[in-house]
C-alpha cells in the first residue's frame, strides 16, 4: 500500500509500548547528565544529586498520594515486578494471580514457584478480562495465599481490574496485594490512599519518563522480608544495590510532576479521540470488535479484532500506522497473544487483533488518518485473501 502523499511521518499509536518523553523529563534527564555526583557520596557533587532523587521522589509520591520514603527506585516495572513477587512470597506459601498478566508477572511467579508449582494459581478471565470475584475468594481462601498479583490496568486491552473487592478478600484471607500499575499510572488518577495494596508498580516510560527506570510502592508498615533481587551497597534503604541512576530518575520525577499537572485535561481529550477511533472503526468496518469493551478501560487504549484479516498483513498495509498486534513486549514470539485467548478469543481472532494506544501528543488529524488507513487496509488485505465482508 502507498504511503501517505503529505510526506508526513508515520502516527505513533503504540503509547502502551512506550510514550514519547515529555519535554519536562527530557530537560531533567539533561540536566541531571550534564552535573556530576553520586547520590551515595557525602560531598558538594553527590548532595546535588541526591536532591535530584529527593525530589523525583516527592514528585512521584505526589502523584501517587503516597509518601516519599515508600518508592524504591528500579529498572522499570519488570524489576519491580519481580522484586515485589520475590520479597511478597519469600517462600512462604501461595501465590494467586491471574492468566492475564504481563510476562513479568507470570514468568516471575513460575520461577519463583518452580519447584512448588501447586503453590501458584493463575486465574481463568471471563470474556470481559476480569478475575470472576467469586472464583477469587475461593483462591485465596484455600490456597493459603501470602501474595495476590492482579494488574490494575491490561497493556493489550487497557481493561480496568476491579481491584477493591480484590484486596479486601486478599487482606481478609491474609495475603499481601501486589498490582501491576504500569499501564494505569499517568493514565488516569491513582490514589494510594484510596487504593488498599500493599505493592505496586510503575514504570517511568509509560507515561513520558525515559526508559529503563520505575519504582516500587511498597506501603509502610507492610510485614515483608527483604529480599532484594540485587546486592551491593545497600542503596534504596536495601532494597535495590546499584548506583542510582540520577538521570532517569529525575525524568521519572519531572514526568511525573507534567502528568500530574495535566492529566485532568488529557483524560477527557484522550478518550474522546479513541472513542472516534472506535466508533468509526466500528462503523466502517463490518463484523469488526472491540475486546474488552464491557469493562471500564484506560482512555487511550482499544484492542479491535478485524473479520477475516491477520494483524501482521494489516499493519503490513498501513506503514503509516505505528500500531502493535498484541503486545510489544512478546513481538516476535510467534504465539498469539496470551491475553486475548484467555478472554475467550480464538487463534485466529487473537492473530487478527491491533492494539491502537493513544496518548498525551496524538491529535485528531492524526486520528483521521488513522481510520483512513485502517479501513484501506482492511479492504485491501480481505480483497487480497478473498474474505471481503459485505455489509
Ligand atoms: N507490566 C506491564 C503491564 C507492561 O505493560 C510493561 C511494559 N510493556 C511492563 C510491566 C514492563 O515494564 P518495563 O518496560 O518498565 O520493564
Amino acid at each position: 500500500m502507498t504511503a501517505d502523499t503529505h510526506n508526513e511521518q508515520p502516527v505513533y499509536l503504540d503509547y502502551n509500548a512506550t510514550a514519547p518523553v515529555r519535554p519536562e523529563a527530557l530537560q531533567a534527564t539533561y540536566d541531571a547528565l550534564s552535573s556530576v555526583g553520586n547520590a551515595s557520596s557525602a560531598h558538594y557533587h553527590g548532595g546535588d544529586a541526591a536532591g535530584r532523587v529527593d525530589r523525583a521522589r516527592r514528585q512521584a509520591a505526589s502523584l501517587l498520594n503516597c509518601s516519599p520514603g515508600e518508592l524504591i527506585f528500579t529498572s522499570g516495572a519488570t524489576e519491580a515486578n519481580n522484586l515485589a513477587l520475590q520479597a511478597g512470597y519469600a517462600g512462604r506459601g501461595g501465590i494467586v494471580t491471574s492468566r492475564v498478566e504481563h510476562p513479568a508477572v507470570l514468568e516471575a511467579a513460575r520461577a519463583l514457584a518452580a519447584n512448588t508449582p501447586e503453590s501458584l494459581m493463575i486465574l481463568p478471565v471471563d470474556g470481559q478480562g476480569q478475575v470472576p470475584q467469586d472464583a477469587f475468594r475461593a483462591a485465596v481462601e484455600q490456597s493459603g495465599a501470602v501474595l495476590v498479583s492482579i494488574m490494575l490496568a491490561n497493556n493489550e486491552t487497557g481493561v480496568i481490574a476491579d481491584l477493591g473487592p480484590i484486596t479486601d478478600a486478599a487482606h481478609a484471607a491474609g495475603a499481601l496485594v501486589h498490582t501491576d500499575a504500569t499501564q494505569y499510572v499517568g493514565r488516569l488518577p491513582l490514589d494510594l490512599d484510596a487504593l488498599d495494596v500493599d505493592l505496586l508498580s510503575l514504570s517511568a516510560h509509560k507515561f513520558g519518563g525515559p526508559q529503563g527506570v520505575g519504582a516500587l510502592y511498597i506501603r509502610r508498615g507492610t510485614p515483608l522480608p527483604q529480599r532484594p533481587l540485587v546486592f551491593g551497597g545497600g542503596q534504596e534503604r536495601g532494597w535495590r544495590a546499584g548506583t542510582l541512576n540520577v538521570p532517569g530518575i529525575a525524568g521519572l520525577g519531572a514526568a511525573a510532576e507534567a502528568v500530574h499537572r495535566d492529566l485532568t485535561d488529557e483524560v477527557p481529550r484522550i478518550s474522546k479521540l479513541r472513542d472516534l477511533l472506535e466508533g468509526e472503526i466500528l462503523t466502517r468496518i463490518p463484523g469488526s470488535y472491540v475486546n474488552g469493551a464491557g469493562s471500564p478501560r484506560l482512555p487511550g487504549v482499544t484492542s479491535v479484532t478485524f473479520p477475516s484479516a491477520p494483524a501482521d498483513a494489516l499493519l503490513a498495509s498501513m506503514p503509516d500506522v505505528a500500531a502493535s498486534d498484541g503486545s510489544a513486549c512478546a513481538a516476535g514470539a510467534p504465539t498469539p497473544s496470551h491475553v486475548l485467548l484467555a478472554m475467550g478469543l480464538s487463534r485466529e481472532a487473537a492473530d487478527s487483533t491491533i492494539r491502537f494506544s493513544l496518548g498525551y501528543a496524538t491529535t485528531e488529524h492524526e486520528i483521521r488518518r488513522v481510520i483512513d488507513a485502517t479501513v484501506r487496509a482492511v479492504t485491501h488485505v480481505q480483497t487480497v485473501l478473498g474474505t471481503t465482508t459485505r455489509p
